[in-house]
């Protein structure tokens, strides 16, 4: 028998259903995630992920599920090959086998693709028409992107030739559904239902949903060159588990890419400050999100990640008032390249924005702007001043002033993280332990106190 190391903590998935359960162990179907609880010898306690029952398992009824790994290879089209011409389509696509399909960007119609088929020994060329934002090849089925189209005739041969049944690879891709699939990140469509909708993002719209009875928030982004960019973000995720980070539950390919995550039912930190005020959250509970934040940006820090969007828009309150990071939009291993254009320039170091060196202090600067909107309770920083205004003054020295009513000692670790200089800026570790100090300050008993100093506040 394989010997398993899977300690506490690690999350797994069923290989086969478990209906019938014996008194102690866990019921669960096949497919379903599951995390150990408890590691001892000879036998595995875990939770089950949705319903939160917890039992015995047999662990060889289920496997680890595996991270992601980051790979520029992974493509969730691995079957489009790009710009190549009709005849190089025909040689990819030998030996001739029915319903092996590639597809190819129209070299003479600029804008448009090719959906070529072999059928009978020979290779049909379906031209693909981009027109009003939608696909088609008949005029009377739309898509909103390739995926789509791909899916449709791979279930229902509509008015081409053939159902598409295999897909002729791009040479050095990996198919991301494959990926997904086996690390055990693939979600099913069928158990998801999607819910109203909770917000708009910059890459797609994000509605409530329920995934086998969890409540689930779902990010879904058409746009298929958008949501392979958003594939390497979906990686990075895989890789991480804490719990002041929003977590990923897992990926659904259909129309698009959906992300499951976790159900932050108290929205975003900046909306959830200002709808409420100084009249419903007290400062503990403010130092209590500080911290929050904090100890997820520790644990990014300590994986080596730099968020490099850190801002209070970007952290979400769950439903028991915890803070959790959110959006890795922009999350990139070590310090590359990024797209200057869209820097928050607020809430970026001056390094950052001037020779694009982001690292874990640029994140700490941010994280110094992020307090003030905490402790401001959701105020634009540098209110009154322009983009250009910011850029210049903070160059020369300038930095914000306290927020009304905000300690001295809370400015102070502001301007902490506002240190020009970045190796002078405190890491994650220190700003926490200083936290930490104000915290027993304030409240000197357990931090389970604050939650509930600040819910019967918000039940007032
Ligand atoms: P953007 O792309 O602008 O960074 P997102 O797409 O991440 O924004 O999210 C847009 C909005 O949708 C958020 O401000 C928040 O109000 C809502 N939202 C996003 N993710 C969740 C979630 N997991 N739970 C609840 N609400 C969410």
């Amino acid at each position: 028998m394989v010997k398993m190391n899977w300690t506490a903590g690690t999350q797994c998935v069923a290989k086969g259903n478990n209906k019938k359960a014996k008194s102690g162990e866990l019921v669960y179907h096949k497919g379903d995630i599951l995390t150990i609880v408890d590691a001892k010898k000879g036998y595995y306690k875990a939770r089950h992920n949705t319903t939160g029952e917890e039992g015995f398992i047999n662990s060889t009824n289920v496997r680890e599920r595996k991270a992601l790994r980051v790979d520029p290879n992974l493509s969730l089209m691995p079957w489009f090959h790009g710009k190549i011409s009709g005849s190089e389509a025909v040689c990819k696509l030998q030996p001739a086998e029915n319903g092996l399909f590639l597809v190819r960007e129209s070299i003479r119609h600029p804008g448009d693709y090719v959906l070529c088929v072999s059928v009978s020994g020979e290779v049909i060329h379906y031209r693909v028409i981009y027109q009003d934002n939608k696909l088609t090849i008949d005029n009377k089925q739309y898509f909103y992107n390739l995926i789509d189209m791909i899916e449709y005739y791979s279930r229902s041969k509509g008015s081409i030739a053939t159902v598409l049944m295999k897909p002729k690879e791009k040479q050095g891709t990996k198919s991301a559904e494959l990926e997904l699939s086996k690390t055990g990140w693939l979600l099913d469509i069928a158990k998801l239902t999607l819910r109203e909708n909770i917000g708009e993002g910059e890459f797609g719209a994000v509605y409530e949903g329920e995934y086998m009875g969890q409540r689930v928030a779902v990010k879904i982004i058409k746009c298929d060159v958008t949501a392979q960019a958003f594939l390497q973000e979906t990686a990075v995720m895989t890789k991480l588990q804490h719990k002041n980070l929003v977590q990923l539950l897992g990926v659904i390919l259909d129309k698009g890419l959906h992300i499951v995550t976790e159900l932050m039912t108290k929205g975003n930190l900046v909306n959830f400050l200002r709808t409420r005020g100084r009249s419903v959250v007290n400062f503990l509970q403010l130092l209590r999100f500080a911290l929050d934040v904090c100890e997820g940006m520790e644990y990014l820090e300590s994986k080596k990640l730099v968020h490099r969007d850190l801002a209070a828009r970007n952290v979400l309150v769950s439903e028991d008032s915890v803070a959790k990071v959110s959006d890795f939009g922009l999350t990139k291993v070590g310090s590359k390249e990024t797209d200057k254009v869209k820097l928050p320039i607020k809430w970026t170091a001056p390094e950052a924005l001037k020779k694009e060196k982001f690292s874990t202090k640029s994140d700490v600067w941010s994280y110094g702007v992020l307090l003030w909107e905490i402790f401001s309770y959701g105020r634009q920083p540098y209110p009154k001043m322009s983009l250009n205004e910011v850029k210049e003054k903070v160059e020369g020295g300038y930095r914000m002033e306290a927020p009304e009513e905000c300690p001295p000692s809370i400015h102070s670790l502001m301007r902490l993280c506002w240190q020009q200089e970045p190796r002078r800026r405190p890491g994650f570790s220190k700003l926490r332990e200083k936290l930490e100090q104000e915290m027993s300050k304030v409240s000197p008993g357990p931090t389970a106190e604050c939650r509930e100093v600040f819910s019967s506040a918000s039940r007032c």
